[in-house]
């Protein structure tokens, strides 16, 4: 594995050797360390040096310097984002998600278009800037009916949207676009291609990148990011992945832990670690300088407070769920959903809370990317 220093030279006693290896060790990272907080153009041993960090101080140190980042450059506020999962209808045999299509057990669903232009409109009543609109690949939802929900939206209150819904051709893309749809969410899941394959039958890691291609030359706003502790990933792999994002320096990034769903071919697996969940949105935060970084729910939902820690080490975007109760139990990508017998409409007080008790503050309006020039915040 790659490591923060060399080893190879020779000492005299086994305790010199020690003492040696532990300056050279903290003089190298606290180089690293600083390069991170001034530049951010870490390279790859560099990125695989601070994922590997086991000692809580330096860990730590590691925290601090992305928190800072962050409050340098995108301040103390905290962007709301209203999710509505409106399909659980999938084509795609992801093998970690339980709305892959082989997957018999989940009742599936599809909002009708007027209820998911509703609850829309609820959610932007609350005061929430920006509507994020997700569902499975589900080819019902043609370019034309997503652009009917856009419009139905956009016509009545004053959001941004943010669509989520996986891949589709260029022309789509466009006329959703045309409709007034401001961003676009597409993880690419795991930067190493072979990964990728393993775990996507049938997609191809290629077309994933040129989607966020053409978003991005569509002038969408894009999120790209991945999932941390899936079977067979490493420390190598991760550094691909934040290689890809600082190559890529996205609008939005979005990390969470894989968590192992009991009705698909991972279900063996275990759930992706914490800390090194967490030391990724650091690492996100540092590669990035100024981009949406949201504390995700499945970080929430492995550790009681795993948004609020998400929050401290570089993140700066909360999505709240306000997907219907009666369909929210559906959308189950993974078990233990946080919220998921929540009263959607409660879940405003209680993010508020969240943000306020760690010292930040709800931002106002549509927060959109701060990558871009110009756009109305
Ligand atoms: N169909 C859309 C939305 C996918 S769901 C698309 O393809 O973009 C949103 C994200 O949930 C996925 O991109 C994936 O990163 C994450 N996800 C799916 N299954 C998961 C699991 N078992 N554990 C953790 N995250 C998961």
């Amino acid at each position: 594995m790659l490591r923060c220093w060399s080893n190879d030279e020779h000492f005299s006693t086994p305790f010199a050797l020690g003492v040696e290896i532990m300056l050279k060790y903290a003089m190298q990272l606290q180089e690293v360390l600083e390069k991170a907080a001034k530049i951010g153009d870490l390279n790859r041993e560099e990125i695989a040096c601070l994922l590997s960090l086991e000692a809580e101080n330096d860990i730590n140190a590691l925290f601090k310097v992305a928190d800072d980042i962050r409050r340098e450059q995108v301040g103390d506020e905290v962007h709301v984002r209203g999710l509505i999962e409106f399909s659980n209808i999938c084509a795609r045999s992801c093998l970690y998600c339980g709305l892959r299509s082989e997957n018999s057990s989940v009742h599936r669903y599809r909002m009708p278009i007027e209820e998911i232009i509703d609850t829309a409109l609820k959610v932007a009543g609350l005061g929430i800037g920006t509507i994020v609109l997700q569902s499975g690949e589900d080819p019902w939802f043609t370019a034309d009916r997503i652009s009917e929900i856009v419009r139905g939206i956009k016509s009545r209150a004053n959001v941004a949207i943010t669509l989520s819904i996986g891949e589709r051709e260029c022309d789509e893309y466009r006329i959703m676009k045309e409709a007034g749809a401001d961003r676009f969410l597409i993880r690419h899941e795991t930067a190493t291609p072979d990964l990728y394959h393993a775990l996507h039958p049938g997609s191809s890691f290629e077309r994933r990148v040129e989607c966020l291609h053409m978003l991005r030359e569509l002038d969408y706003q894009i999120g790209c990011g991945c999932m941390v502790g899936l079977p067979g990933q490493g420390i190598e792999n991760l550094v691909d992945d934040i290689m890809f994002i600082k190559e890529l320096q996205p609008d939005m990034v979005g990390i969470g832990p894989f968590i192992p769903h009991p009705d698909t071919p991972l279900h063996d697996s275990p759930i992706g670690d914490l800390t090194l969940t967490l030391k990724m949105v650091a690492l996100a935060r540092i590669v990035t300088r100024n981009a949406l970084i949201p504390a995700t729910t499945a970080v929430g939902s492995i550790d009681e407070l795993g948004r609020e820690k998400a929050l401290q080490v570089g993140a700066n975007v909360m999505m709240p769920n306000y997907t219907p109760m009666k369909y929210r139990v559906d959308y189950e990508i993974y078990p233990n959903k946080r919220c998921i017998n929540e009263d959607p409409m409660l879940c405003h007080g209680c993010m508020k809370m969240r943000i306020e008790s760690i010292g930040r503050k709800v931002a106002q309006g549509p927060g959109h990317s701060y990558k871009r020039e110009g756009v109305r915040r």
